[in-house]
């Protein structure tokens, strides 16, 4: 749906100016909603590892990684990196190959950094153990109002909202709210109305019930299943049928296309990884070496002699296209046989099938391409 000119602007008893959302009153079917949300949650409620053992650097963790992440690409994730770094001191001693291994493939590879960021200085500062204030946690690295709000009332028991996209969503659709959930303040409007509707005791709750209502039932572009709904006689969206064109939003400017070729270089059961700038997309990671536009194959020939590849030969290799958030990659590539390598370049590296697997990191825009190197590298 597209944004309403429509918004209201009007203050409540908090002074709180609303724009996005329309201020409750008293009959408002919304701030009925805990009741029948926490009874279907009672029922309904996933079953995942932070749930059933919620200590705050799990919830915490669990939080991190999900994300931009999906819960069923998270669980193994999860379970790996607690069994390696079971508490904050370990995860603050880490080494940072060690972190970005267990990283591997999650994407959004600042998030690893900031947990190492803020298990440091949860060392330094409450001993070891996050403290039980949403302040507090939303002054460390990598929590923002949302991730804080989760820790604080899941892990502590807390009673301060959690809002994300799957809130926002579910708010908009009960409220049959019009106004553009994009905007800075919809976040701050629905952690107001989070906390009028949600309980005295169980917050925490309530948020995990509000995740759970966006992920499994208020689905997102334009697939609410209404009928399976404990909210669905309190929703006033569903009653306008509006619901499924909710929430609006302003349109994401289209990603950036960049056209790369990528190069899988390997000689004598070693493959040739570079290392990224420390700054930018991908900041610090290792990666298969590449360079903006589609080479040819003499180009990418002289590119890997460039890095040290003594008489190289060229066999292209199929195209892919990886997405971030705000650029698209299209990808083509060659693997390059080398029959030796010479020196390499400040910043390059040749690494075995089991130094491969064990101490690089490479990202999974380049998953294509590297997922080949294992057979390769033990044919060699
Ligand atoms: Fe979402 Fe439908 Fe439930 Fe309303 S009734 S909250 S639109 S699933």
């Amino acid at each position: 749906m597209p944004v309403s000119k429509k918004t209201k602007s009007v203050s409540t008893q908090d002074e709180q100016t609303f724009c996005v959302f329309p201020v409750l009153t008293a009959e408002s079917p919304f701030a009925q909603i805990a009741p029948p949300l926490l009874s279907w949650y009672g029922e309904n409620a996933r079953t995942l590892p932070w749930r059933s053992d919620p200590a705050p650097y799990r919830v915490w963790i669990s939080e991190i990684m999900l994300q931009q992440t999906r819960v069923e690409a998270v669980l193994s994730y999860f379970m790996r990196f607690l069994a390696v770094l079971p508490d904050i001191p370990a995860l603050a001693a880490a080494s940072p190959e060690l972190l970005l291994k267990l990283w591997e493939g999650l994407g959004y590879y600042s998030r690893a950094r900031n947990l190492q960021k803020a298990a440091q200085i949860v060392c330094e500062r409450y001993g070891g153990c996050l403290p039980a204030s949403f302040e507090a946690l939303r002054e460390l690295p990598g929590f923002g109002d949302y991730t804080a709000g989760a820790v604080a009332s899941i892990a502590f028991g807390l009673r301060v909202p959690a809002v994300d996209g799957n809130v926002l969503r579910v708010f908009a659709r009960l409220l049959d709210a019009h106004g553009d959930v994009s905007l800075p303040q919809a976040k701050r409007e629905a952690a107001v109305l989070a906390l009028r509707a949600g309980p005295a005791q169980g917050m925490g709750a309530f948020n995990q019930a509000l995740m759970d209502l966006g992920a499994t039932v208020c689905l997102p572009n334009g697939a609410p299943q209404c009928s399976r709904c404990p909210l669905a006689s309190l929703c006033l969206g569903l009653r306008a049928g509006t619901a499924p064109a909710l929430p609006c939003k302003k349109a994401k400017k289209p990603r950036r296309v960049e056209e790369r070729t990528v190069l899988a270089v390997v000689g004598g059961g070693r493959v040739l990884l570079q290392k990224r700038p420390e700054s930018g997309l991908l900041a610090g990671l290792w990666e298969l070496p590449n360079a903006p536009g589609f080479l040819s194959e003499q180009e990418a020939l002289r590119l890997a002699a460039s890095l040290g590849a003594k008489f190289p030969a060229a066999l292209p290799l199929k195209a892919s296209k990886h997405l971030f958030s705000h650029v698209e990659w299209h990808m083509r590539g060659f693997l390059i046989r080398a029959a030796s390598f010479g020196a390499l370049p400040d910043g390059a590296a040749l690494a075995n099938a089991p130094e491969l697997r064990e101490g690089y990191a490479l990202p999974s825009a380049f998953r294509a391409y590297s997922r080949l190197l294992p057979g390769l590298l033990e044919g060699l």
